[in-house]
This record gives C-alpha cells, sequence and structure tokens, in this order.
C-alpha cells in the first residue's frame, strides 16, 4: 500500500516496519491502524513521500533538521543517525527535528539510540491540527499528546530500559482503537465539551470536542507545557498555539538530547549500579491485587515475545478502514 501511494522500497519497508513493531509491542495506537490517516494526507497533499532530513543549521554538536513533512518514521530515524554519529564523536549531541509527518512510537528512536550503545531523551510536540489534551485545571483542549521517551542502553547485567509515553493519560491512538471496537474508556481520562468526565471516546471522532486529561495533574501538565515549549518554541518547529497552521496534517517537532554514557562513569561502575537498582526497585513487595514491580521497557518487551507467537489481533472497524484506504491507491486485498 505504501509503494502504491508513492513511497519507495526502502521508505515503504521503514513505515511498514515501524507500524508492525508498534503493534508487536502492544502499541495498537500507533501501529498498522494509523495507514488511513496516512492516506488521507498523503491525498491532501500533507504529507509528502521519498523525503529526507533537510539540515537547516549545524553548530558543533547542535543540529536543526527540517522534514520536510515527509513520513516521520525515516526522517527522525535520519536526524537520530546524524546524532548518533555526532555523540559518537563528541560525546553529546542536540538534535531539533522540524517539521516531520508524523514520527509514530517515539521509542523507536530512544531503542535506535540505545543500539549504539547511547543513553537519549525526546521532547516531541504535536501540531497541524486541532490539540486533543486539557491543561491541568483547564476544560477544554490546548496541547498535543506531546509525548517523552528516556532511553537507557543495554548493559552485560540489565536490558535496555525505555521509558516512553504520552504526556496525556493514554494516547490518543488508544481512544481511536476503543472507538473502532465500540469499547468504552476507563474513568478518568476523558473529558466531555462542558470539562465533565466521560468514558465515551466518541467525544474525541464524532463530536470532535472532548479532551483528554494529562498525566499526574499539574505535573503532566507542566511536562505536556515543556514539550510544547522546547520542541515547538526553542526547537523551531512551532507550537499548537491557534495562530499557527490548523488541518489533519500531523506534524511531529522533536527535541532530542543523546549522551555517550562511557564519556560520564566507566561502563562496569554503570552496568554494577544500575543492575543494583533495578533489583531493588523490582524486589518491592507487590500491593494487594497488584502484580510484580516491572521497569519500563519490561511492558513492549513481553508484548513482541507473545505477538510474535501470537499475531497481532485487528479490530474489524480498523481493518475495514485499511481496506478503504488502500482501495484509493488500487491495491485490492483478495
Ligand atoms: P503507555 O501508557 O502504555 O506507557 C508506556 C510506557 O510505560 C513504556 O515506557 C512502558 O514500558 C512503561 N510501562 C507500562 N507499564 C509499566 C509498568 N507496570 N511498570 C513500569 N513501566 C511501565 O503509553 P502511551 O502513553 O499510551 O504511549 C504509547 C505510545 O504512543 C508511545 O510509544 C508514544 O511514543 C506514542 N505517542 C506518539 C505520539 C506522536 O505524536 N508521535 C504522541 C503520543 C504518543
Amino acid at each position: 500500500m505504501l509503494i502504491a501511494a508513492g513511497s519507495d522500497a526502502r521508505e515503504a519497508a521503514i513505515v511498514a516496519d515501524h507500524l508492525v513493531l508498534a503493534n508487536l509491542s502492544g502499541h495498537d495506537s500507533h501501529g498498522v491502524g494509523m495507514l488511513p490517516h496516512y492516506a488521507r494526507n498523503l491525498q491532501a497533499g500533507l504529507l509528502h513521500p521519498n523525503q529526507h532530513i533537510e539540515e537547516v543549521r549545524r553548530d558543533g554538536s547542535i543540529m536543526v533538521f527540517d522534514g520536510r513533512a515527509g513520513y516521520g518514521q525515516v526522517i527522525a530515524r535520519e536526524a537520530m543517525a546524524e546524532a548518533i554519529n555526532v555523540s559518537r564523536e563528541t560525546g553529546l549531541a542536540l538534535v531539533a527535528l522540524r517539521n516531520a509527518h508524523h514520527i509514530g512510537r517515539v521509542g523507536t528512536y530512544g531503542e535506535q539510540c540505545a543500539d549504539a550503545g547511547l543513553v537519549s531523551l525526546h521532547f516531541v510536540n504535536v501540531t497541524g491540527h486541532l490539540p486533543y489534551v486539557a491543561p491541568h485545571r483547564g476544560s477544554d483542549a490546548r496541547f498535543g499528546t506531546n509525548p517523552i521517551c528516556i532511553a537507557l542502553p543495554d548493559t552485560e547485567l540489565e536490558p535496555r530500559i525505555i521509558l516512553d509515553f504520552a504526556t496525556s493519560k493514554v494516547a490518543l491512538g488508544k481512544v481511536r482503537v476503543a472507538h473502532n471496537s465500540g469499547k468504552k474508556m476507563a474513568e478518568g481520562l476523558l473529558i466531555d465539551k462542558n470539562g465533565d468526565p466521560t468514558t465515551d471516546p466518541g467525544v474525541m471522532w464524532e463530536e470532535k470536542v472532548g479532551a483528554l486529561l494529562t498525566i499526574g495533574e499539574h505535573k503532566g501538565y507542566g511536562l505536556a507545557l515543556m514539550c510544547e515549549l522546547l520542541s515547538g518554541a526553542i526547537g523551531g518547529g512551532g507550537t499548537l498555539q491557534p495562530g499557527n497552521v490548523r488541518d489533519t496534517r500531523i506534524i511531529n517537532n522533536m527535541l532530542s538530547i543523546v549522551i555517550d554514557p562511557t564519556r560520564l562513569t566507566e561502563q562496569n561502575f554503570i552496568a554494577s549500579e544500575m543492575k543494583a537498582m533495578c533489583d531493588y526497585v523490582r524486589a518491592s513487595p507487590p500491593r494487594k491485587g497488584e502484580e510484580n514491580v516491572i521497569l519500563p521497557g519490561d511492558p513492549e518487551r513481553a508484548q513482541r515475545v507473545a505477538r510474535k507467537s501470537s499475531g497481532i489481533e485487528i479490530d474489524d472497524e480498523t481493518w475495514r478502514q485499511i481496506i478503504e484506504a488502500a482501495a484509493a491507491f488500487d491495491v485490492k486485498f483478495e
């Protein structure tokens, strides 16, 4: 479908791998269910196939790239590859990526840096469309779901730790998945057009007037605001303030810091100290009714094992939307 929609084989493979890995990791919100949205943006000329990063500025280990509204999965990967090269050389890289179409699961870029043995921090905002997330105390939406990722590479004693989440209590795509499956959301995640709590995912899709709530009350709101200002204002990509363009495009701006940990501390110390601390944390006895303590990255690892053997379940509505989107590019499913 991606090739039929204009991507070369390399791009199609990168995007497809990214989407399927998101599904395999348990994040259906960022999996193949995004294809219909991408198809709409391709047809509207808001997403451009076969783009590469354009260097806007380079100053020592500081880089600014424009993604030319290309597939974010390709664009962000290229920006991270540059950051990895610089960080290997100097120990530290700072990249402001602007104007990438949806970069998908941000953990992918943390994993890309971890593959290179590097630590990374990523702050992302989401612009180009209406806001979806209400600020703390607010009754309507003013932000995107502004994700943050902090990733530590494997040591000899511990697998990598990948913390990667939206600053809203759930990613918008999870509301889409619930809506497509005819399911209600859990309590405490959404508000309706009056700012009142609701469990109906339809407020984000049919009426388009509801809002997601941020994690951690004022603290998550603060993080969402910082994502907006770090990547959108300081990184130069633009924020979700109403003076900027709003249609159906999904533009991600990302400010990333990539660190070579061996420039700070000896590898053996990092490995043994991380192992000791992680073991200590895991050993906390679970509260009544709770499962064992695990670490960020563990759920995705477990899901990959489970879904690689059982497969990825796609609800009927999402599948119908994918087939319909593919048909627009003359791709037929038997
Ligand atoms: P989530 O709420 O499932 O949280 C995921 C994070 O929490 C992971 O790091 C996971 O390992 C960790 N985690 C989960 N359970 C845990 C536990 N019991 N103990 C310790 N750690 C645990 O994720 P989300 O907020 O719904 O986000 C899903 C995905 O959506 C992410 O990959 C994010 O990057 C992506 N996203 C992308 C955009 C975008 O615009 N590109 C916007 C929002 C979200």
